[in-house]
């Protein structure tokens, strides 16, 4: 399997190398030449296994010869050993027909974890292999850095810098990001917001010397090995609903758009998915989008879900270059009109097309706090702010369609935000006993403006003399 990007202008690349670079060369995302079917047979045959196993089938079919069996199932088995729970991402119901997906049972309580944890293995096994190191430099909103930090932490071969933007993510998430000691670990808080910290990591990434330089690795949602291993819960939730005898639908509360592109993956496979929802706060780029046609990007709005506080959607683009039949020049277009005047439209034929498999939502901050207390009165379960943003999305869809199970996806683990649970429903969620002490583990953190060579000029000093500070 190849990998092709979504601009047209940058080589093509087997997968390790795709997994390795992150964004293309030419700014833009890498996606495989064709998508891989899995027939009706090959899907029923899922039922009832452990969740690597079906990883392993699911996978398989876009990673080559980069692996062997047995080695990909090697990475497989350590990756999810660090979970607390033996069924991985298992289902929960809520209503009659709605069920939620948990993705929270990794060591950062959120779902950036299932695709983190086998990206550090992935890296490991093809790094050791090449005798070859690399930096890793990320943005993030809260949740992929402290997950980034997880997986890498004391990897020989990588040094890891993670942007986040400061004062805009929770107390717990950045705590899990400051307090890891190991010498390669570095958490960087950027004098700006998220889009801020995102724009910085692509300028490095375009800025070839200093990538060459320093072997620039992405590992952003926009890296393909992370969509890829966020495809294996869609097949495995659908299969235990039903599928691939009965269609489900899934809503995804949504940022950048990896988690819910990895859902339009699954059905390019051959899931019977019947809708895929956007669930969005009020930052609501992408149902303003699927509504109106045009995408323009707003000032970030903080919000109480603060991992989806995002404008820029960078997995958006995969989806557009499948709506625009795979035209590189088409979808760099869009990308420069967006540089130039904050916004794209939609062609009609593009919307339509998205329109027939996306639908979309977006909830104001006390339709997220009605949510979260909601749960809580109804199944006694306490949820994570982004979790309550698609269940608010999901009672509409689900009710109008009530014989299709609707599975809405539950990014985070209701601690990891205890201040929006807590002034919803009057409870504050603990955190699982294994963090119980994050609260007292000394920080270590580096300010920084939002300016590239600064930053730039940071990272070459601590690769070259190894300090982590
Ligand atoms: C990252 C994140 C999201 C958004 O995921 P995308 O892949 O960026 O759409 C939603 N909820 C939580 C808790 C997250 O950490």
């Amino acid at each position: 399997m190849h990998y092709i990007s979504t601009r047209g202008q940058a080589p093509t690349l087997p997968f390790e190398d795709a997994m390795l670079t992150g964004l293309a060369r030419d700014g833009g995302l890498y996606v495989p030449e064709t998508w891989p079917r899995l027939s009706t047979a090959d899907i029923a045959a899922l039922a009832g296994l452990p969740y690597e196993e079906a990883a392993f089938r699911i996978m398989r079919p876009f990673i080559g010869d980069a692996f062997t069996d047995d080695a990909f199932r090697a990475c497989l088995s350590r990756a999810y050993a660090s979970f607390g729970h033996v069924a991985r991402c298992p289902l929960r119901q809520m209503a009659d027909n709605t069920f939620l997906l948990e993705l929270f049972h990794g060591p950062t309580l959120a779902f950036k974890d299932v695709a983190m944890q086998l990206i550090g293995q992935m890296f490991e096994h093809v790094l050791a292999r090449r005798g070859a190191r690399v930096t890793i430099v990320g943005a993030t909103s809260g949740d992929t850095g402290s997950a980034a930090i997880e997986a890498f932490r004391g990897l020989a071969a990588v040094d890891v810098f993670i942007l986040f933007p400061l004062c805009r993510v929770s107390e717990v998430q950045s705590r899990q990001m400051t307090t890891p000691s190991e010498a390669n670990v570095h958490a960087l808080a950027i004098e700006g917001d998220f889009d801020a910290a995102q724009a910085r990591v692509k300028d490095m990434f375009n800025d070839f010397a200093f990538r060459d330089s320093v072997a620039l690795a992405g590992i952003n949602s926009i890296n393909w090995a992370r969509v890829l291993a966020q495809v294996v819960y869609y097949f495995t939730s659908a299969v235990a609903l039903g599928a691939p005898h009965r269609a489900v639908s899934f809503t995804v509360p949504t940022g950048n758009f990896g988690d819910i592109f990895a859902g339009y993956v699954a059905r390019a496979m051959g899931l019977p998915i019947e809708r895929l929802v956007i669930a969005t706060n009020h930052n609501d780029i992408l149902h303003r989008t699927l509504a109106t046609g045009a995408y323009a990007t707003e000032a970030v709005r903080p919000s109480i879900s603060p991992s989806m506080d995002i404008q820029v959607s960078s997995n958006f683009e995969r989806a557009l270059f499948d709506v625009y039949d795979r035209e590189g020049a088409a979808v760099s277009q869009l990308m420069a009109d967006q540089k130039a005047r904050g916004r794209f439209d939609l062609s009609q034929g593009a919307l339509e097309r998205l329109r027939g498999v996306f639908a979309s939502g977006r909830a104001s901050e006390e339709e997220t706090a009605a949510a979260i207390a909601r749960a809580r009165a109804e199944t006694g379960e306490l949820v994570c702010p982004h979790t309550a943003v698609g269940l608010h999305v999901a009672r509409e869809h689900a009710a109008a369609d009530p014989a299709t199970p609707m599975v809405v996806l539950a990014t985070a683990h209701a601690a990891k935000f205890p201040d929006a649970v807590e002034a919803a429903t009057g409870i504050r969620p603990a955190l699982p006993a294994r963090m119980a002490d994050l609260m007292e583990r000394p920080e270590r953190m580096t300010e920084i403006p939002d300016d590239l060579s600064a930053i730039e000029a940071l990272i070459r000093d601590r690769i070259t003399t190894g300090a982590g500070a």
